[in-house]
């Protein structure tokens, strides 16, 4: 459990079982079902999905929801505060349908609604946001289409509000509002002075990519003002980044908008909504700090100081309480859903072993590294020896390259120095303390093990940013993992690999695993992916979106789980086709080609049509790597 602080960033959902596999408790009202990953990866191969797979929990997601509402609505009732919450799900951060359509489901009862960023997503929300008093937010830069959208939606019966980015859309808003004459609600973002702390601070303060300044927000008031459109302003928003790590930028944040909120009242604008925006941090590394990947507050602290916040503001200022808005994306998906895959094969350094027996006429450096070898054991000049088989090594390739070795020397001598680093770090654990160089011996040491996924389509934010996602086996967990390994993937790029890891005394560089069974498969999961990871991922090396499985909890079997269903994840000819090539027409080249061949009598007839057959086969199959 420690090993991999499952317990700390797993919400609630995830632990590690008394026989060593994962379990899942996807609703955290239900803490008495659990689901063990192993019955899911039987489940899965049953359906006959082929690895990689993402597995979507929809209770988790449901959790959520009612966890972060239901916070909302218990502080709002110890608060005695007088507005309501009002909270959407930003779409962006995982648009999937089935995803969508969930949140929309569970929110139901909250009056929960949907963001929207860009036209796609618009189109979206005012099909699927249909409950009469949930918000639909239009957040994201704007032209005269989508703020005719904006009015269909108004024309729909749709609480839909505009949030003007920067003061020109103001204009245009007011002038299509005016040609079709249809009252639009409008909200104001503001730039905020306040800054997040995290790698998305940069949402916020004077060089933030959106938002109105205070003196533009004043302009905006008064410009609908004389529009005869002063009551359509009524909702002032700010979002100051995502996973934001510190509970202060919270509460600096709350307060600063509080007072914006409070002074447009006193300057007579009926405002009637602060949104907060997104920010909530989720707890991927599992420290409860303020580390780029985790955040020191827990949700219920975040829900208290948004409610208690702006209530002491408008107490202070005497104006009514806001009905509060916020834009929780990342905290409403992360745990949603996870990628498994099995570990294909393990790369290391040292390579196999050569037969590093003794022959008559050997080059001297060759016996000078058999001579430190065999000190080894013995030996408690552990750095020196160190030094001397590196320098030994490296002399090597020099003699080498001027042919002064052979390169079966040379494959020995290579041999002698990873078997010496191997026994060296054996006996580390008897130092009393570990020079840098020898402790760097471990990485180097390290195998990789080969997943079969890219990381630039699953896990997008680890290679460009420095995410950190939590990676763990799924079974063999009561068993000691003897191997520390990096997480290489089946791209051709050398930045496709994943080496930051959550480990038990924070991040590490190496992730032990377990050895590698012949026979047997071993599977790891990479969670916390269902924010933003599941959607942002590219095409890299044309490995395409993955197999998908959906799994519920049985209603009338509590104590079981059932998939719902099965999302194909693309096929080459999917990807292909995306990047301008005609499979149909691929394939019957080759044909052409084949058929050639056949009528040349090089090939028989019957491996021809086997040849073809292959090939189509291939070009209808998935990306990734069959086993
Ligand atoms: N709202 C806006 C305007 C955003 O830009 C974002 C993302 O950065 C969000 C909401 C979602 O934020 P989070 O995923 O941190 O909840």
């Amino acid at each position: 459990e420690q090993l991999y602080r499952v317990k700390r960033w797993g919400g609630g959902y995830f632990e590690i079982g008394s026989n060593g596999n994962l379990q899942v408790t996807p609703h955290l009202k239900n803490p008495n079902v659990r689901i063990d990953f192993n019955s899911v990866l039987e489940e899965i191969k049953e359906e006959g999905v082929q690895f990689p797979v993402v597995v979507r929990f929809h209770d988790i997601l449901r959790s959520q929801v009612a966890l972060l509402n239901d916070a909302f609505r218990q502080h709002i009732q110890e608060a005695e505060y007088q507005g309501q919450y009002l909270g959407v799900y930003p779409v962006k951060v995982n648009q999937m349908r089935e995803v969508v359509e969930e949140i929309a489901d569970a929110g139901q009862p909250y009056s929960y609604g949907l963001e929207a960023g860009s036209k796609a997503e618009l189109l979206t929300v005012l099909a699927y946001n249909t409950h009469a008093d949930a918000l639909t937010i239009l957040n994201g830069y704007k032209d005269e289409e989508f703020m005719k959208l904006a009015l269909l939606g108004r024309k729909m019966g749709r609480k839909v509000i505009v949030v003007v980015e920067k003061y020109s859309e103001l204009l245009q808003l007011v002038k299509s509002a005016q040609e079709l004459n249809i009252d639009p609600i409008i909200g104001v973002r503001s730039k905020m002075t306040v800054k997040g702390r995290g790698k998305w601070e940069s949402s916020g303060g004077d060089r933030a990519k959106f938002g109105l300044t205070n003196a533009e927000i004043i302009n905006a008031a008064r410009y609908l003002e004389q529009h005869n459109m002063g009551h359509c302003l009524k909702l002032l928003h700010f979002h100051i980044g995502s996973q934001l790590t510190d509970i202060r930028s919270v509460k600096e944040a709350v307060a600063e908008g509080g007072r914006i909120y409070a002074e447009l009242r006193h300057m007579g604008v009926e405002m009637e909504y602060v949104d907060v925006g997104g920010g909530l941090g989720v707890d991927y590394d599992g420290s409860q700090s303020t580390s780029d990947s985790s955040r020191n507050y827990s949700m219920d602290e975040y829900v208290a100081d948004v409610v208690y916040g702006i209530r002491d503001v408008c107490d202070l200022e005497g104006v009514p309480h806001p009905n509060l808005v916020s834009e929780s994306g990342r905290a409403m998906t992360a745990h949603h859903s996870c990628v498994i895959t099995p570990i294909m094969g393990e790369v290391t350094a040292s390579g196999m072993d050569f037969d590093t027996t003794y022959r008559e006429g050997e080059h001297w450096l060759l016996g000078q590294m058999r001579e430190q070898v065999e000190l080894l054991p013995s030996a408690d000049n552990l750095q020196e020896i160190f030094n001397d088989v590196s320098q030994y090594k490296e002399q090597a390739l020099d003699a080498f390259k001027l042919r002064v070795i052979s390169m079966e020397e040379l494959a020995k001598i290579e041999t002698l120095y990873w078997r010496s680093c191997r026994q060296i770090s054996a006996r580390l654990k008897e130092l009393d303390f570990i020079p840098e160089e020898l402790r760097e011996l471990e990485v180097g040491l390290s195998s990789q093990y080969l997943c079969n996924l890219s990381v630039f389509q699953s896990a997008a934010d680890t290679w460009a940013i420095d995410q950190v996602l939590p990676v763990v086996p799924l079974t063999r967990m009561n068993e000691r993992p003897t191997v520390n390994c990096s997480l290489v993937d089946i791209t051709c790029d050398s930045d496709g690999k994943i080496d930051q890891f959550v480990g038990n005394e924070g991040l590490t560089d190496t992730l032990p695993l377990h050895p590698l069974k012949d026979g047997e498969e071993y599977y790891i999961g990479l969670f916390l992916t269902g924010a933003y990871q599941d959607v942002m991922g590219d095409m890299h090396n044309l490995f395409g979106r993955l197999n998908e499985v959906h799994i519920f909890t049985d209603d009338d079997d509590p104590k079981d789980f059932y998939i719902e269903e099965v999302v194909r994840g693309s096929s080459v000819s999917d990807v292909l086709s995306i990047m301008q090539y005609n499979p149909d027409s691929m394939a019957t080249d080759v044909k052409r080609v084949i058929d050639k061949l056949i009528a040349a009598g090089d090939i028989r007839p019957r491996e021809g049509v086997k040849w073809i057959d292959f090939y189509e086969d291939c070009l209808a199959g998935y990306t990734y790597l069959k086993r």
